[in-house]
């Protein structure tokens, strides 16, 4: 049922004319991974190797990402990786505030659909959904928590890729990551069932009712 509704949404995502970008792009890039992924990645925009491919983080930042992503004893096919805009800007410009917001249907439904424990936001575009007014260098690799989902921001890699001093940071972050993944299930994670009334009250003949039968 699920899996439908992505290739709905894909399907959609493929076709989208919503904003100018659709008469500039190769492919829209909607995203993959496994529809009940724990950890969502959620990039800026698709580069030019993406847009080539349809496929999300396929060039430089890609493989940067994969080694990152080993960093955290991860591999590729287990996390679900998206982009805030799921077509490319021409010359890899920043996204406009008017692409964001056309494109936000997209990406609310994938977060709705994939449901996962902690969400990655790679990069100032989609750190900008769960901490507006933030600084990624301020707050990158420290996790906030609301309504059962752990938000962390980190450095874009594509960034870290060029930045020397970036690198080993960001190395250091992905390495929080399996913890926080921990903390996520251990707040998910369904309470026991509730005891029923007969059982919940005290026995009759328990210690508390023989004391009280004492005094
Ligand atoms: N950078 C992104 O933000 N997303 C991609 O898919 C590739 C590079």
């Amino acid at each position: 049922m699920t899996a439908e509704r992505f290739e709905a949404l894909y399907a959609r995502v493929r076709g989208c004319t919503l904003c100018p970008l659709a008469k500039t792009r190769t492919l829209a890039v909607p995203g993959e991974g496994p529809v009940d992924a724990e950890i969502m990645f959620i990039g800026e925009a698709p580069g030019m190797n993406e847009d080539r491919q349809g496929r999300p983080f396929v060039g430089a930042a890609g493989q940067f990402l994969e080694e990152l992503l080993a960093e955290a004893g991860l591999k590729r096919n287990q996390v679900y990786i998206c982009n805030v805009l799921k077509c490319r800007p021409p010359g890899n410009r920043d996204p406009l505030p008017t692409e964001i917001e056309t494109c936000r249907d997209y990406l609310d439904e994938q977060i709705d659909l994939v449901d996962p424990l902690v969400i990655v936001t790679l990069g100032r575009f989609s750190m900008a959904r769960y901490f507006p007014g933030q600084t990624i260098s301020r707050i990158h690799g420290r996790p906030k928590e609301s309504a059962g989902c752990f938000y962390v921001p980190m450095f874009h890699p594509a960034a870290a890729l060029h930045q020397q001093a970036l690198r080993a940071t960001i190395i250091e972050d992905f390495r929080k990551l399996p913890g926080i993944v921990e903390r996520a299930r251990a707040t998910r994670r369904p309470l026991p069932p509730p005891v029923p009334a007969t059982e919940a009250t005290e026995p009759r003949n328990s210690a508390a009712t023989q004391l009280q039968l004492f005094e």
